[in-house]
């Protein structure tokens, strides 16, 4: 299988070119074309497997898609939210690469640094918000922050939450979402708390594993 059969748009077959990508790795052979068909999104699947790039590429063309003849709004329309800020670096990076030639605007947020120029970029408008769990609810706290424009929210590493004592946090996010929107939901194991708040998060989800 190659990434020419997946049916993505010219300008992300383009950046996947510039990163020497060919093949899609099997979480992604499977995810992109249920992303692209809407549906929600259920994926056993670690880290190495390629799963950044099996949700940032469906997204990036969707939202391409359905904004392309808007004129650009300061909402956010995507939340990707990881555990650590780390993780939260690689995502956003996935995205500018993988969005090198399209015209969207993504921005990275995580704790421990001044908030000040997070601030900034939000105030300029961003369509693709990756976050992690304690700094995200800080901004909506004060008011930066609004998630009522979600279109797309990603659950990543949510096993990883669990363990890092963050899953209220994310169940507070989860609760200021639009009940109408697309999740994708990604987890290396399935303990019976992740599978519950997968649950009550995930509508009728195709299930991926890998
Ligand atoms: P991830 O599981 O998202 O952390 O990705 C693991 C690594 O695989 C990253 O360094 C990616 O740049 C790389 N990668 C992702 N998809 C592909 C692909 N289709 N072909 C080659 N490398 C890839």
């Amino acid at each position: 299988m190659l990434f020419k059969e997946l049916n993505l748009i010219e300008p992300i077959l383009k950046a996947l070119e510039t990163e020497g990508y060919t093949q899609p790795t099997p979480i992604q052979e499977q995810s992109i074309p249920t992303i692209l068909k809407g549906k929600d999104l259920l994926g056993c699947a670690q880290t190495g497997t390629g799963k950044t790039a099996a949700f940032a590429i469906p997204m990036l063309q969707l939202l391409h898609e359905k904004h392309i003849n808007t004129k650009a709004t300061k909402n956010i329309k995507a939340l990707i939210l990881t555990p650590t800020r780390e993780l939260a670096i690689q995502i956003e990076e996935s995205f500018k690469a993988y969005g090198r030639h399209l015209n969207l605007r993504h921005l990275v947020i995580f704790g421990g640094v001044n908030q000040h120029s997070q601030v900034e970029a939000l105030r300029k408008g961003v369509d693709i918000l990756v976050a992690t769990p304690g700094r995200l609810l800080d901004l909506m706290n004060q008011g930066f922050i609004s998630l009522n424009t979600i279109e797309l929210f990603v659950l990543d590493e949510a096993d990883r939450m669990l363990d890092m004592g963050f899953i209220h946090d994310v169940k507070r996010v989860v609760a200021k979402l639009p009940a109408k929107r697309q999740t994708l939901f990604f987890s290396a194991t399935m303990p019976d708390e992740i599978q519950k708040l997968a649950n009550t998060i995930l509508s009728s989800p195709t299930k991926v594993e890998v």
